[in-house]
C-alpha cells in the first residue's frame, strides 16, 4: 500500500459512468432546446427527458426489472431515441432490431433476447404478427401508430397509453455498476445465428463522448439520422448527440431529396452513414445540380471510401470522416485522423490517405495489427497483412448466452476482428481483405453461412458455396455458386433466387448464381478464395 492508495472512491468522487447522465445534464443546461425534431413532432430537451423518465417509470410499473430485455422495431424517430434512455432508466436492456430482417429471424431474435416488452412500429405489423406466432411467451406489444388504428388488434397497447402510466418527474438510477449491460445489438457472424452483442453503460458512455469528439460537435451541431439508429445504437450517436445538446433530426426512409431539405431546412452540421447512402446521396444531388449552402460533416463506415467518393462530396459541400468499426466495438473504433499537411496534397494522393481505417477512437488501447498465428504485433511497415485486434474500453462485454463465441472473439486478451490489414509507419492501419465469411451489403452484414444453409435445402442443390461480389450500388452482394444433384433437371439460377428470396430477408438473397461443379482443398473444402477470384476476373 502506498502513501495515495488509502483515499478511498466515495459518491463523492466516483459513481457509474453511464450515457443516461448526458440526458439529465443537456435537459438542465438546455431546457427549451430542440432536441428532436421528428416530422411535425418536435421536442425540447425537458420534453425528451420527461418523456424518457415517465416510459420509464412505466416499464417498471409494468414489472420490468434490472436485467429484463425491451425490444425495439422501428425506424428512426423520437420514439426509438427515447427508448435508449427510458428502457436503461427501467433499469433493463434495450434490443433494437434491424427493420429489414424477415420475421423468422427477428422472431429468433426476440426469443433469444427473452424481451419482455416489444415496441414496434405498425407499419410492420405484418412481420411482427408472423414472428410472434412462432413464440412460446410473446412479449407485451406496444403499437407505434402513425396513423391512428393501424394496429388492427394485434398491439396490447399504443406507445403513448403506456405512456400515461408512467410519472413525468420520476427519478432514475444510475446503474448498480457501470458493467451492467444497457443495450443488445444483434449482428450476423460467420455462423448461421445472429450473435447477441451486448454493451455496457461504461463503454456507452465513452463512445459517446469521443464520438462526438472525433466528429468535432458542439452544442450547435443540428445531426440528421441518415444512419439507422438500429446499427450499434447509431455508432453510439444517439447518447453524445445528447451529450453536446445538440439537436436530432429523424429519418424514417433514406431518400436524397428528403436528406437535402432536411440539411437547408434545419442546417445539418453531422451526419453519417455506408458509402451506398452517401453514393446515392451524390448521385441524386449531382443529377439535380444541388451543392449545399453551408458545408456538412459526413461520418462514412462500413467500407473505405474511394477517391471518386471524396471528389465528388467535397464538390456538392461534404467534408467526409472515414470511420472504420464493428457492432463488437460500439461501431466506430478507428478514424482516419486527417493530417494539416495531407490538404496540400493532389487529391488522388489524399484520397489514399484517407482510404485507410486509421488510428484508435479515445475509448480504446490498441487498435493492432496482429500475425495470425504467434499473436505477436506485425511490423509497421505497411505491408506486412495480419489481423486487426483491439483492446479497450469500448469493445462490447461479450455475446449474450454465447460463452463459446465470446471466449473466442477475445482469445489472448483481444477482440478479433477477422478483418485483414496492414500498419502504415504512421501506425495508421488499412484493410487489405476479410478472413471471416461475411458479406456486406449497403451497411449490413449477411453471414455466407446462412444463405448456403438456405441453399442446402432446396432439392436440387448437391453443394453450395456464397461469396461476396463487387457491386457499384451495394459495395458487395451475395453470389452464390451451386453444384445441382447428378439426377434430374438441373435448377435454373431464378429459381433458385426465387427460393431463397421467399426464405431470407430480400437483402440476403443471392443476386447471382453459378451453376457447376466447386473446386475443392485436398481435403474437401471448398476453395472460396478462387470462387471470389474468378469473380473479379
Ligand atoms: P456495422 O454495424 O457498424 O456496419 P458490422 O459489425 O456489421 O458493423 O460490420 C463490421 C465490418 O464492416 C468490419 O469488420 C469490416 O469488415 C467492415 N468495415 C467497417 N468499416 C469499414 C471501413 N471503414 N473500411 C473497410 N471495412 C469496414
Amino acid at each position: 500500500m502506498n502513501k495515495y492508495n488509502n483515499l478511498d472512491k466515495t459518491a463523492a468522487n466516483h459513481s457509474a459512468l453511464t450515457p443516461l447522465s448526458l440526458l439529465q445534464r443537456s435537459a438542465r443546461i438546455f431546457p427549451d432546446k430542440r432536441a428532436v425534431i421528428d416530422d411535425d413532432r418536435i421536442l425540447s430537451y425537458r420534453q425528451l427527458y420527461q418523456r424518457c423518465r415517465q416510459m420509464g417509470d412505466a416499464l417498471r410499473r409494468r414489472g420490468i426489472n434490472p436485467g429484463d430485455t425491451v425490444a425495439i422495431l422501428c425506424p428512426n424517430s423520437h420514439e426509438m431515441l427515447e427508448s435508449h434512455y427510458s428502457v436503461p432508466m427501467a433499469g433493463a436492456v434495450l434490443n433494437s432490431i434491424n427493420i429489414r430482417l424477415d420475421s423468422a429471424t427477428i422472431a429468433f431474435v426476440l426469443a433469444h433476447g427473452e424481451a419482455r416488452v416489444l415496441f414496434y412500429d405498425t407499419q410492420w405489423e405484418n412481420e411482427i404478427r408472423a414472428a410472434i406466432a412462432e413464440l412460446e411467451v410473446p412479449p407485451l406489444l406496444v403499437a407505434i401508430e402513425r396513423k391512428a388504428g393501424a394496429s388492427e388488434g394485434l398491439a396490447d397497447l399504443g406507445y403513448e397509453h403506456l405512456l400515461t402510466e408512467g410519472d413525468p418527474e420520476a427519478s432514475w438510477q444510475r446503474p448498480a455498476d457501470e458493467w451492467d449491460a444497457i443495450t443488445l445489438n444483434y449482428t450476423s457472424g460467420t455462423t448461421g445465428n445472429p450473435k447477441g452483442v451486448v454493451y455496457h453503460h461504461r463503454g456507452a458512455y465513452l463512445a459517446a463522448m469521443t464520438n462526438a469528439m472525433v466528429f468535432d460537435m458542439t452544442a450547435e451541431t443540428v445531426y440528421l439520422w441518415t444512419l439507422p439508429m438500429f446499427h450499434c445504437n447509431g455508432w453510439a450517436y444517439t447518447w453524445a448527440i445528447t451529450a453536446v445538446g445538440g439537436t436530432h433530426v429523424c429519418l424514417r426512409e433514406v431518400d436524397a431529396m428528403e436528406i437535402y431539405r432536411r440539411i437547408e431546412d434545419y442546417g445539418v452540421t453531422h451526419m453519417c452513414g455506408a458509402p451506398v447512402v452517401m453514393n446515392m446521396l451524390l448521385q441524386d444531388l449531382g443529377r439535380e445540380g444541388l451543392t449545399l449552402s453551408r458545408p456538412a460533416h459526413f461520418a462514412l463506415g462500413g467500407a473505405a471510401p474511394p477517391s471518386s467518393v471524396i471528389h465528388k462530396a467535397e464538390d456538392i459541400g461534404f467534408q467526409v470522416t472515414h470511420l472504420y468499426g464493428l457492432t463488437e466495438t460500439f461501431g466506430p473504433s478507428a478514424l482516419c485522423v486527417l493530417q494539416p499537411e495531407w490538404q496540400q496534397l493532389p487529391l488522388e494522393e489524399r484520397a489514399v490517405k484517407m482510404s485507410r481505417q486509421g488510428v484508435p477512437t479515445h475509448g480504446l488501447d490498441e487498435v493492432a495489427v496482429l500475425d495470425m498465428d504467434s499473436g505477436e504485433p506485425l511490423p509497421a511497415d505497411g505491408n506486412t497483412m495480419g489481423e486487426i485486434c483491439i483492446r479497450g474500453n469500448t469493445v462490447m462485454k461479450g455475446y449474450l448466452k454465447n460463452a463459446e463465441a465470446t471466449e473466442k472473439a477475445f482469445r489472448d486478451g483481444w477482440f478479433h476482428t477477422g478483418d485483414l490489414a496492414v500498419m502504415h509507419p504512421d501506425h495508421y492501419v488499412e484493410i487489405r481483405d476479410r478472413a471471416k465469411d461475411v458479406i456486406i451489403s449497403g451497411g449490413e452484414n449477411i453471414s455466407s453461412l446462412e444463405v448456403e444453409e438456405v441453399l442446402y435445402r432446396h432439392p436440387k442443390v448437391s453443394e453450395a458455396a456464397v461469396v461476396a461480389m463487387a457491386d457499384e450500388k451495394w459495395g458487395e452482394v451475395p453470389c452464390a455458386f451451386v453444384n445441382p444433384v447428378d439426377d434430374g433437371e438441373a435448377p435454373t439460377p431464378e429459381e433458385i433466387i426465387a427460393f431463397c428470396r421467399e426464405r431470407m430477408a430480400h437483402f440476403k438473397a443471392p443476386r447471382k448464381v453459378v451453376l457447376g461443379e466447386l473446386p475443392k482443398t485436398a481435403t474437401g473444402k471448398i476453395r472460396k478464395n478462387i470462387l471470389r477470384d474468378s469473380l473479379s476476373r
